[in-house]
This record gives C-alpha cells, structure tokens and sequence, in this order.
C-alpha cells in the first residue's frame, strides 16, 4: 500500500512563522484560507477588487490585491481558475518570487504542461484536496477532512515536502490521509477522472439512458427518477463499501442485471475510446485545445454549455426537484458556504 500520512506524522512546526498568501477566494480559496486560519496560522488573502474581495473580508480575513498578498507572504498558493493561472501568475506574483519562497498550487495543470516556469530558487509543490471547496471547508469545520495528494516539483530549501506535509494538515487533509504523488500523475489522473468517469462518463450514461427510455415512450418524469435521481443511491453505497457493498444492498435480478447487461453497455470499444482520452490528456492535445478555447472566448464552451441546459432532463429535473426541497439541501449549504 502507498506511503499514507496523517495528523500524527505531521509537523507544522516548520509552517508556523511564515505568511501564507491564498490567491482567489472561490471554491477551493474560500475553504483553505479559513481553515488554515483557525489551524492557528498566518494567513492573507490576495485577490481582485469585487465580489470574492469582499467576501473575505466580510469573512474577517486580510485581503490585499493579488500582487501585495504575494509580495507579502513567503508561501504564495495559486486558487485561481487554471486558465486565468498563467496571466496572473506573470502580472502579479512572479515579481514577487524572491528565493527561497514557495510556489503551491492544488492542481498540475500548468506546470505540468508548461504554462508556468517558476524560477529555480524557489519551492514548487501540490496540495490538492480529492473534493470540492465547499466540503473542504464544512469537513474540517465537523472534526473531519478531505483526504489530499501532495507533490514535489522544485525543492530549492530542502523543506518543500515538509511544508507540504503542514500545509495539508492546516487545511484539515491529514485528518483523511495524504498521500504523495507527481505533478505529472496528478494532473494526468486528475483530467481523466473527471473526462472518462467522474463529469463525461457519467452525464454521457444518464442522458442516453433517458433519452432511449424517453424515445421509447415512457414518461420522461418515470425516465429521471430511474437514471438520474437514483443514481446518488446507488453511488452513495458504492462510496461507502465498494461495489460490492451496493451489489449487496440491490435484489439479485439488479445484481444479475448488472453483471449481463452492464458490459453490454460499457464494452470493450468503450474502453478503447477511454485510452484515446488519456492518450490526448497525455500527449497535451486536450491541454491545448482547452487554452485555445480560452484565448478565444470560450465560443464552443459556451454554445455546448447553452444547448446543454436545454436538454429535456434538466428541465423535467428542475420542475420535480421543485418538489422535493430536501434534494436541495446540498446545494444550499454550498451557497451559504460560498456567500457567507
Ligand atoms: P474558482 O473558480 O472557484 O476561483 C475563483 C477565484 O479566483 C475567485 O475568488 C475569483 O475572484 C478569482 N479570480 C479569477 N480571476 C482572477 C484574476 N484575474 N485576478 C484575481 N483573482 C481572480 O476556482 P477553484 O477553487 O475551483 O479552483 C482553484 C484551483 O483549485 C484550480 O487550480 C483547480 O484546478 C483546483 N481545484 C479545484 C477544486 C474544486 O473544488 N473546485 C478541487 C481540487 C482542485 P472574483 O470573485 O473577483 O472573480
Ligand atoms: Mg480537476
Ligand atoms: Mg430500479
């Protein structure tokens, strides 16, 4: 089994003393600035003037604009959306990268694929959190964590890891477990995930299994309990127990259902279409396709995204969640987290 750090194994000795500066106050920002602070460290804010601004300050924390906060702190950790990262990072934080400062970052992307080249005096290492921001913070705030992976990608003092390891615990991982990866691993896996499974996999699995119940004239309200509604169950017993956990809880004719029908599904030119995506993650096809889209506006994010939201399950979803308030209530604890 893979190395695995907790709280225990953990000193944070080596973070106390120094200034950490949290660029961006959005998901991830909101959650780390807030529980490092109340893990007893220094910690400021760096973001623009507007709305993420005020929201931090409002939270009683030191908000400086993002070139201040980097000039000012020596562990500077970028939570910024990771296309707007590189103009940022050259405008607003590189001036500010004396030697012996430390670079953090909670996703590979742009170092990995060399949008950002940190000069070689300085620390450059991951803390990135397996969860959304908003869990990160209400987990810690119930005793708990997110577990994280951390890597290494410069160790100009000798502590890059150490201050990882401290870092992670600050913003309540260690609680969960840290575990040591690459830039490389983590960027690559991270992107596949939520390509192949997570996000595409599974949104692709729901709406053709609507849309066939649907075309073959059953109620599309019957079509979104089947396919969408339910699929939180069933995840939620696999998240507890494995796989085997929630075949244990389903009738053996799901259960026969699953092992003939599911490979059926999900065959073997499914599994060949999952490789071309990882080969595209890995040969930095869908890095630059990505970038591009951003230097031009988003024109077919944003066309993707409109027809999207026009799809028949969301708005059938929209109106029987309408009556179901207690759906709602992870969505509204995220927006209270947010907006608070
Ligand atoms: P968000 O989109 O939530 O962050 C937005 C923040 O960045 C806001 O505070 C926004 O301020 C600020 N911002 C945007 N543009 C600028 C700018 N030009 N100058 C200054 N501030 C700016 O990001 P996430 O928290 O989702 O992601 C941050 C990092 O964490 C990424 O690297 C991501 O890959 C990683 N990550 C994210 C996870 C998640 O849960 N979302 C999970 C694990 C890793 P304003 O209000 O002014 O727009
Ligand atoms: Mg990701
Ligand atoms: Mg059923």
């Amino acid at each position: 089994m893979a190395k695995m750090y907790y709280n225990q194994d953990v000193n944070e000795a080596v973070l106390q003393g120094r200034k950490i500066a949290v660029i961006g106050y959005g998901s991830q920002g909101h959650a780390h600035a807030q529980n490092l602070k109340e893990s007893g460290f220094d910690v400021i804010v760096g973001v623009r003037p507007g709305k993420s601004f005020a929201m931090a300050q409002e939270d009683g924390l030191q908000v400086y604009p993002v070139a201040e906060a980097a000039a000012a702190a020596d562990v500077i950790m970028v939570l910024l959306p990771d296309e707007r990262q590189t103009q940022v990072y050259n405008e607003e934080i590189k001036p500010a990268l004396t030697a012996g400062k430390a670079l953090v970052f909670a996703h590979g992307f742009n170092i990995h694929f060399g949008q950002i080249v940190p000069p070689a005096d300085v620390d450059v290492f991951m803390v990135a959190p397996k969860g959304p921001g908003h869990l990160v913070r209400r987990t810690y705030e119930s005793g708990a964590g997110v577990p994280a992976l951390i890597a290494i990608h410069q160790d100009a003092t000798g502590q890059a890891k150490d201050l990882a390891l401290a870092y992670a615990k600050g913003v309540g991982a260690a609680r969960a477990g840290v575990l040591e990866t690459t830039f490389q691993e983590e960027t690559e896996t991270d992107l596949f995930g939520e390509q192949a499974v997570l996000c595409g996999g599974t949104t692709a699995l729901v709406k053709a299994g609507f849309e066939t119940l649907v075309e073959a004239g059953y109620q599309p309200e019957v079509a979104y309990f089947e396919v969408l509604h339910e699929l939180k169950l069933i995840v939620d017993l696999m998240y507890e127990g494995g796989i085997e956990n929630m075949r244990y809880s389903i009738s053996d004719t799901a259960q026969w259902g699953d092992f003939v029908s599911g490979p059926r599904v999900i065959t073997d030119d499914t599994k060949a279409r999952m490789k071309e995506v990882l080969e595209d993650i890995q040969n930095g096809k869908f890095a630059k396709g990505w970038l591009l889209e951003n230097q031009l506006g988003r024109p077919e994010y944003n066309a993707i995204n409109r027809r999207e939201s026009e799809h028949q399950i969301e708005s059938v979803g929209r109106e029987l969640r309408a009556m179901m308030p207690f759906v709602n209530e992870g969505k509204k604890i995220k927006k209270e987290v947010v907006a608070s």
